[in-house]
């Protein structure tokens, strides 16, 4: 019972004060325990890693993160300058530029870094949310990969070289122009033409979702004039020597209003000639964008969807022991125990299977089998942790009440906002449920679907083994799904998932 009191004391100092001190690595005894787990001999150079990166991400680039976050800081289009030229400049916050630049300087495509240093220190990363560095990572180690295998040119060497190991103390940014108006998830649909002109490549037509409008570079897909067959290219987006002023024959028509990670800049452009340099076969476009572009991206939004969930479990269970509700702390309630105890473990589970499934994509010399699993859980994590994530954040705000929703109160709302996103891009839910049934059904002679799915869940319980693989052993052998077997496809990829990441948690746990 409390009696009136017109100078209400009330104040969340407290709890201020728990939240600014936290940090994401030294506080997080599981994710050591995880990044100890897959590090094995390499633990302490790579627990050295993780803290001094953890020491940034936790508190100098969260609050720049936070501060970028404000609506009067949204990226802006500057079509002409104040002397009639046309720039189509975005023009971002100081704090977008200060992230971006001390973000990329860990030189995290380098060839000095290994993927399970990167990996974890992108998780620090991207528990801060979007704040327009996670696209550019993704979109930049996509880059870096394709160009690795494919750049022929020396103008492809030199941009893979720049966005690799930098230039001038400065790394490239990459960014990946794919999705057209008429259509994203049907690449192979696009209709962006590429000519070869005085033995030069230049490219017209559209492209409708320019993330990262702002790079230095974009992978772009295009169809040689007369030619079904979809090509890739990499191209500089504004003219060599005249960065930030002039444009590489394209222009950039409008920047998107978007729900979420809105610190990035999404444009719509027009190519009007733009010059870029072929990347691998011009017939194998296709191939190497979905194979090695679009599955890293798949791959990254795994680890960012985990790294939400551990950041919003976190918030809520600290809001949570400092709130009071009824004369009790939020924490003594059973209800709201289970909440956070729910919370907690969906977001261990997601992240112990998202290193799993990182360390398998990752592993050398892979036969054909391990590179089909490597393939499929990729995408069936990507739709189904993408998914997982915005619930926790969900119910992360909900332990926060109506201060859930403000914007300025937590991260929260900001996290639940990118994480939607993340379930759109990179290939929407049904595209990959679609995908994964065609790449097994394709698969099935060599593999059958009940051998695909005991493969994947060893160490799994039996009885929950047995209804997946029936299900896999039904439905995989259809040539097309009727509507009900893609509702049961869906529930079974997803306890795939599930499954697998249960897995990874208790293998984790136990090690
Ligand atoms: C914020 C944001 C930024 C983006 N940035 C970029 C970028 O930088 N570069 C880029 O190239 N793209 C970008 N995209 C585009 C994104 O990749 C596409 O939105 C996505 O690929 C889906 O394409 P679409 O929007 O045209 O949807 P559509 O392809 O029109 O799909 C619409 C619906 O139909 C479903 N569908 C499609 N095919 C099938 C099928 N075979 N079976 C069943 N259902 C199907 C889809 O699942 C979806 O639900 C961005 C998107 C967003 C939201």
């Amino acid at each position: 019972m409390s009696l009136p009191n017109r100078h209400n004391p009330y104040r969340f100092d407290p709890y201020l004060e728990r939240r600014a001190k936290i940090d994401y690595y030294a506080d997080d005894p599981f994710l050591q325990q995880v990044v100890r787990h897959f590090a094995k001999g390499d633990f302490a150079r790579i627990d050295a890693a993780a803290r001094a990166v953890s020491q940034k991400a936790s508190y100098r680039w969260r609050d720049l993160a936070d501060a970028m976050a404000r609506l009067e800081q949204r990226p802006t289009l500057q079509t002409w300058d104040a002397h009639h030229r046309r720039v189509d400049r975005v023009l971002r916050p100081a704090e977008a530029l200060t992230l971006e630049s001390e973000v990329f300087s860990e030189g995290l495509f380098s060839r000095r870094t290994d993927p399970l240093t990167r990996i974890v220190k992108m998780f620090l990363i991207y528990e801060n949310g979007e704040a327009c560095t996670a696209c550019p990572l993704v979109c930049t180690e996509g880059m870096v990969a394709v160009l690795d295998a494919h750049a022929e040119s020396a103008e492809a060497k030199a941009i893979l070289e720049h966005v690799k190991e930098g230039r001038d103390g400065r790394f490239g940014v990459g960014a990946q122009f794919l999705s057209e108006i008429q259509g994203g998830s049907d690449v192979p649909a696009n209709v962006c033409e590429a000519v070869l002109e005085d033995g030069a490549w230049r490219l017209f037509g559209t492209k409708f979702f320019c993330s990262v409008a702002h790079a230095d570079y974009a992978v772009v897909t295009a169809k040689p004039r007369g030619s079904e067959a979809v090509g890739l290219f990499v191209a500089p987006l504004w003219q060599p020597g005249h960065e930030n002023q002039r444009r590489n024959g394209l222009t950039v028509d409008r920047l998107k209003w978007k729900m979420g990670t809105c610190e990035l800049p999404t444009a719509e452009m027009t190519f009007e000639g733009m010059f870029a340099y072929p990347v691998g076969p011009l017939d194998r476009g296709l191939a190497n964008v979905v194979g090695v572009v679009l599955t890293l991206s798949r791959l990254t939004v795994g680890i960012a969807s985990a790294a939400s969930m551990r950041r919003a479990a976190r918030e809520a269970a600290v809001y949570a022991e400092f709130r009071e509700a009824f004369g009790q702390r939020l924490t003594g309630f059973p209800m709201v125990q289970a909440q956070l105890a729910d919370m907690d473990r969906a977001s261990r589970r997601t992240t112990a299977g998202a290193f799993k499934i990182h360390h398998a994509f990752h592993a050398p010399d892979k036969d054909e089998r391990r590179t089909l699993e490597a393939r499929e859980l990729v995408m069936l994590q990507k739709f189904a942790s993408s998914e997982d994530s915005t619930e926790t954040i969900r119910e992360a705000m909900a332990i926060f009440g109506g201060h859930g929703v403000m914007e300025d109160f937590s991260c929260l709302p900001r996290l639940f906002r990118d994480s939607a996103v993340n379930e759109l891009w990179e290939g929407p839910r049904n595209v990959l449920l679609a995908q994964i049934h065609r790449d097994l059904h394709r698969a099935s002679r060599k593999l059958a679907p009940r051998e695909f799915v005991t493969g994947l869940l060893r160490g799994a319980d039996a009885g929950v083994v047995a209804p997946i693989a029936a299900t896999f052993e039904e439905l995989v052998p259809l040539e097309a799904l009727p509507i009900e077997a893609c509702r049961r496809w869906d529930q079974a990829c997803r306890a795939l998932v599930h499954a697998y990441q249960d897995v990874a948690l208790a293998e984790v746990e136990a090690s």
